[in-house]
């Protein structure tokens, strides 16, 4: 049973994987113990696991690697452009009420249902579309 770096649930928005490791090897110390006492440690019981790891990290990460590969893929002017475009008052209230690193996709909602859904569309494209896209059309990680 694999947990945290090892098990590529570091956030690849920061690189950050206290708070995602911490919160897998919470899970998998109930199911190894549960199998434990059952008398089932086999591949199958354990995979509980991975579903329950994935079912809790894995659209936040899923989400945090389109974010990665779209910034990394930008330009220095087009990445000052994005930032300067979203310097409006009610973007950064937005940003200070609803910003949390843990869950990037909160904030990403929060801006996208609000008001200042024009000039991220502008800033930001096609791409803002993809981002909650169902699992399965995205690369699973
Ligand atoms: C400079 C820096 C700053 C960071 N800042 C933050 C932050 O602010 N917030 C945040 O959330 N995350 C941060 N991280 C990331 C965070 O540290 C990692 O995501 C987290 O420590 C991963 O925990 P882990 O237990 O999976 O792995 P690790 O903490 O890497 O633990 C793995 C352990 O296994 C040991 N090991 C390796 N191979 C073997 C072997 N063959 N046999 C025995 N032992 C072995 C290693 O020595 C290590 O002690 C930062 C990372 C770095 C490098």
């Amino acid at each position: 049973m694999l947990v945290g770096d090892a098990a590529g649930q570091a956030k690849p928005t920061s690189g950050g994987g206290i708070y995602t490791g911490a919160f897998a090897a919470k899970i998998a110390g109930k199911v190894a113990a549960n199998a434990a006492l059952e008398g089932d440690t086999s591949a199958k019981r354990l995979s509980e696991y991975d579903h329950l790891w994935r079912k809790g990290l894995g659209k936040e990460l899923e989400i945090g690697m389109k974010i990665h590969d779209y910034m990394g893929k930008l330009e220095d002017r087009q990445l000052n452009d994005l930032i300067g475009s979203l310097n409006t008052p009610s973007i950064l209230n937005t940003i200070t009420e609803y910003g949390d690193m843990d869950h990037p996709s909160v904030l990403m909602r929060k801006l996208m249902f609000s008001g200042n859904s024009l000039r991220l569309m502008k800033a930001f494209g096609t791409f803002l579309g993809t981002l909650f896209e169902e699992p399965g059309r995205a690369q699973r990680i």
